[in-house]
């Protein structure tokens, strides 16, 4: 980038930051870090920003939101400020894009090396990657967090083009995706992840499905998020209905189902309605329900694969079913006591040949 270029956002720049000092503690927030929820500092080196995506709280046009710019050093220093009163376990720095993304980047880079390399700081960082960076960017901001991520956002191009004008799928994140996942192959206990957007426009759980299977299989993604849209005052979305949450509960099921379960995007279409998830019911459960000429499976042979597929039976439970049938045949319900769903579980299996599941009747499966 240009020196001159530079100075001029720069010069830019220094009228946001800010006198006073910041109230960082206000920007605690509870996340998953490698399965287990801990508090983290979530903030943006800066709020100002040069695109207006249209949904965006942070977009050029919205003027009801307070801008600023932190510099480096006072956001690394009221990081560790947090860090060492024991109040944050790790930090999660994003950004608005100001001046072009490169520069955004080298700043929040700044933060990040101040940290890891001033304070010795060796705890979790979460460093959002602006669309629009060189993959030397890529490179050095792998290097440095824990988890890198860049949100996809929508499953078209032709739709980001509408609501995010200047960011590409095509041409900037999924070449960003490919080249995050080659490196962070390199390093042990580094991940990536991507968010997309729900609700935003008439897009389908189809077409988000077959984004979230595409990713699965290609890339190690540690988990794919989804945001339920909700109307920001004073965005030219302001007036429309937020989605339901329930819509976006649907999808993390089927992004977990795809992940860890080996569901593909195809097993998903049966139970799709005008190319919608069905809200009332879960994903598995409603490909059980839709596939029931497969069922019921008989749990003394149905293998490990086949086993985690049936509705009620996770990873654990079809572990611990292999477990008890390795050791003697599974012969009736109460060869079963203490599985959890095992009333579901019952619908999907025979035992031993014989079908105990009963709709109308509450069985009571063991004697006291
Ligand atoms: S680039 Fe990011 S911060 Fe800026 S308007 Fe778009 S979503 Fe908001």
């Amino acid at each position: 980038m240009e020196t001159y270029q530079k100075i001029k956002i720069l010069s830019k720049l220094t009228s946001f930051e800010r006198e006073e000092e910041l109230n960082f503690e206000s920007c605690i927030y509870h996340v998953s870090v490698r399965s287990q929820k801990v508090p983290v500092l979530k903030i943006m080196q800066t709020t100002l920003c040069d695109k207006n995506c249209i949904y965006c709280a942070f977009r050029r046009d919205r003027e009801s939101i307070p801008r600023l710019f932190i510099k480096p050093e006072e956001l690394a220093k009221g990081f560790m400020n947090l860090y060492k009163e024991g109040k944050v376990r790790g930090l999660l720095l994003s950004s608005g894009i100001f001046g072009n993304p490169e520069f955004t980047m080298e700043k929040m880079i700044d933060t990040v090396k101040i940290l890891r390399e001033k304070y010795q700081y060796k705890g979790y960082i979460h460093l959002k990657i602006m669309p629009g960076v060189s993959l030397q960017t890529v490179e050095e901001s792998v290097k440095l967090a824990d988890r890198v991520s860049i949100n996809i956002e929508t499953s078209k191009e032709e739709r980001l083009k509408k609501v995010a004008k200047g960011k590409s799928i095509t041409q900037d994140m999924l070449q960003k995706i490919k080249y995050i996942d080659k490196l962070i192959k390199n390093y042990k206990g580094k991940s990536q992840i991507t968010q997309m957007m729900v609700g935003i426009d008439d897009e389908t759980d189809e077409e988000i499905i077959k984004v979230v299977d595409y990713l699965n299989r290609n890339y190690d993604m540690d988990r794919i998020y989804f945001s339920a849209f909700f109307p920001v005052k004073d965005t030219p979305l302001e007036n429309k209905k937020p989605e339901s949450p329930q819509r976006e509960n649907r999808l993390y099921q089927v992004d977990f189902l795809i992940r860890e379960y080996g569901f593909s995007f195809k097993e998903f279409l049966p139970i799709l309605k005008n190319g919608n998830l069905p809200l009332e019911v879960d994903p598995k459960t409603a490909w059980a329900e839709a596939n029931l000429q497969n069922f019921p499976v008989e749990i003394n042979v149905a293998d490990y694969q086949l086993l985690i597929k049936i509705p009620g039976i996770g990873k654990k439970t079809a572990n611990e079913i292999i477990k008890r049938r390795k050791e003697k045949k599974i012969s009736s319900p109460e060869d079963l006591k203490n599985i959890k769903n095992l009333s579901k579980i019952l619908k999907y299996v025979t035992i031993n040949g014989k079908y105990f599941y009963c709709k109308n009747t509450q069985l009571k499966l063991f004697r006291d």
